[in-house]
């Protein structure tokens, strides 16, 4: 695999090839470093029982390229070497559906370590996982599910017809034992990303929104909201490209670029491994194929088997790009959400 050409997708405006770090430079910084990695996100594969308009990653019924257990067996090892590691962000595809997937939980929170599984919900109703969601709450597993909409007509648009009723369905499911309500400790968050070309509104306004529809119509209870920008690239930049919509998108990310969203984006904290082993500086990075180098710019790719610790990876630059925009606009966006309380 080469690295030295950069995707089509992540080149951004063609006019503008490196506007972000103009746009970092005008606002006094000169790049990105990573600070103390807090949060290890594991992206067990491609393999996903949906194939949403939206995915960044591609993924889908038929992708073949998952996690094997080596690989699973070396990320606990470099977590127990690396205790300032609090939390194994889990995600994929469809992370529950890889063999590996439970034994990973179990490894990770016998060693303490807050685990999330990043859930499309109509995974928990698929045949051979009837017992997915009692195996998720005995661990004590936070579950962060994408629910785009609280409408089922704007839901089944971007995740594929029916998905809005397996997904509240599965959200019963999860209330019933004891997600996302209060007192049982078991945290359910809702993911929104927006169904077009435009940025997400306001997380708090959402929220309510969310709780007004879910709850009110249908009687679920969840624990928040969490809002994420659509990142040009991969099958939205499709998306946008085949309806001509590329550029005006990535012209709305650039003018909506909010500096005081750079300090927490989530490449500072977090590090991104792929189904293979290679260390990213998000999830995104991975994505388009923009890997931790072993030494100075685009070198070899950093492995989880070339480290000892997470910790060797402090100070580091971080690889930017145009598609960065899409974390820094308006409120910002991570996979924890948005960055700001309002833009
Ligand atoms: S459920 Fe998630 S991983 Fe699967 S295709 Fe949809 S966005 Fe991608
Ligand atoms: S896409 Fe976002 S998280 Fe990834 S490197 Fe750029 S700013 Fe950081």
């Amino acid at each position: 695999m080469s690295h030295a050409v950069l995707p089509a997708s992540e080149r951004g405006v063609s006019e503008a090839p490196r506007a972000f770090d103009q746009a970092l430079r005008q606002s006094g910084r000169a790049g990105l470093r990573r600070a103390e990695t807090r949060t290890l996100q594991v992206n067990m594969g491609k393999l996903c029982n949906q194939a949403c308009v939206h995915c960044h990653v591609e993924a889908g019924p038929k992708r073949t390229e998952i996690m094997q257990q080596p690989t699973a067996e070396r990320i606990i090892e470099l977590l127990s070497a690396s205790p300032a590691v609090q939390c194994l962000d889990v995600t994929g595809g469809a992370p529950e559906l890889n063999p590996s997937f439970r034994w990973l939980v179990r490894a990770a929170r016998e060693r303490s370590v807050h685990v999330m599984d990043r859930c499309n919900l109509s995974v928990l109703l698929e045949p051979g996982m009837h017992d997915l969601v009692d195996f998720l709450a005995k661990h004590a597993v936070e579950i962060v599910a994408s629910m785009p909409c609280y409408l089922q007509d704007n839901v089944d648009k971007q995740r594929g017809k029916g998905v809005f009723a397996k997904s509240v369905a599965a959200l019963r499911r999860l209330n019933e034992r004891g997600y996302g309500m209060s007192g049982t400790g078991l945290r359910l968050s809702l993911v929104y990303n927006p169904g077009a070309d435009v940025l997400p509104p306001p997380q708090a306004k959402l929220e309510a929104a969310y709780r007004e529809n879910l709850g009110s119509g249908y009687g679920i209870s969840f624990s928040r909201v969490l809002t994420m920008t659509n990142m040009p690239i991969n099958r939205f930049a499709t998306w946008l490209q085949q309806r001509g919509r590329y550029d005006s998108y990535m012209g709305l990310l650039a003018r909506s670029f909010n500096p005081l969203t750079v300090d927490e984006v989530m490449c500072r904290s977090l590090v991104s491994v792929g189904w293979e082993g290679t260390l990213f500086d998000c999830d995104f990075n991975q994505m388009l194929d923009m890997p931790l180098s072993n030494g100075a710019g685009r070198g070899e790719p950093l492995t989880i088997w070339k480290l000892r610790s997470l910790a060797e990876l402090t100070d580091r630059a971080v690889a930017l790009g145009n598609h960065c925009f899409g974390c820094t606009a308006g409120a910002g966006s991570s996979c924890g959400g948005a960055l700001q309380e309002s833009a």
